[in-house]
């Protein structure tokens, strides 16, 4: 008899649109568990970087944002960027470099060199970060007693460290500079500024940034 192959022909059409369905729902349903997991930092060293500085910082991260934080690959000396006549590195180029990395499964980028940084309206920077691409990148130059011809400070200079990479970090999330200059969303026009301001957010800043993470989320 022939209709009997023909309905067993439409049952498994049926059977598999049925599980099509079935793992659309099972794909989504373990999709939305996943912006529940935690979120991946990346540390991308450029030029040689002590390890225990970036070991450091990738420590103080993870606690601080409640993310986990990957040490990716190092990159060059970002010559690149070197302007002659500043002998200082455009921290723009960097930013650009480092997105052009594509690195995916990251929700922010954190560079960190050892050269001094400038922007063209500026003399010199601690650090730069891009809003959109969610780049962030530091520098040690500045961030050790050396720079001003002080005795060396291990300690200070490893919380320096953190109070700018929790700043350009803060700006990844869309947080402007605060006017409270002990929050660490406080521009630093010196080093003092840094060692004022400490690496934790204001109260306002703080809530924001919760607003922020909330509404990141919920856009994924
Ligand atoms: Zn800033
Ligand atoms: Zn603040």
């Amino acid at each position: 008899m022939i209709p009997a192959p023909k309905r067993n022909y439409k049952l498994t059409i049926l059977i598999t649109l049925t599980l099509i369905l079935v793992n659309n729902t099972l794909t989504k349903t373990s999709y939305a568990a996943n912006t529940d997991m935690k979120k991946l930092f990346c540390i991308i060293p450029i030029g040689d970087i002590d390890k225990r500085i970036i070991e450091h910082t990738q420590t103080e991260l993870e606690k601080r944002f409640n993310v986990s934080v990957d040490i990716g690959r190092q990159l060059d000396e970002p010559i690149y960027a070197y302007h002659k006549h500043k002998k200082q590195y455009n921290s723009t180029k960097i930013l650009k470099k480092i997105h052009k990395l594509s690195l995916t499964g990251y929700d922010r980028i954190l560079g960190i060199v050892d050269v001094d940084l400038y922007v063209p309206e500026r003399t010199f920077v601690f650090g730069g970060a891009d809003v959109k691409k969610k780049v962030s990148v530091i520098s040690l130059t500045r961030l050790r007693q050396k720079f001003y011809d002080l005795p060396d400070d291990s300690t200070l200079f490893k919380y320096r460290t953190i109070i700018e990479a929790v700043h350009e970090l803060g700006h990844t999330y869309g947080l402007y500079h605060c006017k409270d200059n002990r929050c660490v969303m406080f521009l630093s026009n010196t080093i003092g500024d840094t060692d004022h301001k400490g690496a934790e957010f204001c109260s306002n800043c703080e809530n924001t940034l919760e607003e922020k993470k909330t509404s990141q989320n919920k856009n994924k």
